[in-house]
């Protein structure tokens, strides 16, 4: 199964995308947490990712896609894949679209997590994250609107709608009862 999750910031994309993979054995790929532990271990890529992470833009698509290519070329990927903070916007979304079609492979369903913003604001004060920087919130969530909501349209025929309130295993449960599990 070919997955993706998309919602806004503190929606709880990562905790619920790695209970999920691990529920149906595919891998959980988060382009944050990859760049995240390229920062961590000072690589060229690292060092790049950082200046636009702290700021809470977006890391350049020539990066970022061919990153998420050589991800796809590790052989537990073959089984599927549930990829979360990618894409992020529709010219992303349009590379990955091209990748996957020379692999002969394609989505087949994408999960929108859904939090009112007041929730998300409490839980992103309570995350504590390096870059959550009143600024750098503020810009990520000025990007969700203005690049990642055109893809709900892009993906309009794929998308699993889900209301991410609710404690974590409640949310899961949603999760699974909507793909079918
Ligand atoms: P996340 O963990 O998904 O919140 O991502 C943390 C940061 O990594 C973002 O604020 C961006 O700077 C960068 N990032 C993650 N995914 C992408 C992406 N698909 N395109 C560009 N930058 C990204």
């Amino acid at each position: 199964m070919r997955l993706l999750i998309v919602g806004p910031q503190g929606a709880g994309k990562g905790t619920q995308a790695s209970l999920l993979a691990e529920h149906l054995g595919i891998p959980h790929i988060s382009t944050g947490d990859i760049f995240r532990a390229n920062v961590g271990a000072g690589t060229e890529l690292g060092v790049l990712a950082k200046t636009y992470m702290d700021a809470g833009d977006l890391v350049p698509d020539e990066v970022t896609v061919a990153m998420v290519a050589a991800r796809f070329d590790e052989p537990d990927a073959g089984r599927g894949f549930l990829l979360d903070g990618f894409p992020r916007t529709v010219p992303q979304a349009d590379k990955l679209g091209e990748i996957l079609i020379e692999r002969g492979e394609d989505v087949d369903k994408v999960i929108l997590l859904e939090v009112p913003d007041e929730i998300l604001l409490e839980r992103m004060l309570a995350r504590g994250r390096a870059d959550d920087t009143a600024e750098a919130i503020s810009r990520r969530l000025e990007l969700y609107h203005t690049e990642t909501k055109p893809l709900l349209d892009f993906y309009a025929g794929k998308l699993v709608e889900i209301d991410g309130v609710g404690e974590i295993d409640e949310v899961q449960q949603r999760i699974l009862t909507a793909l079918g599990h």
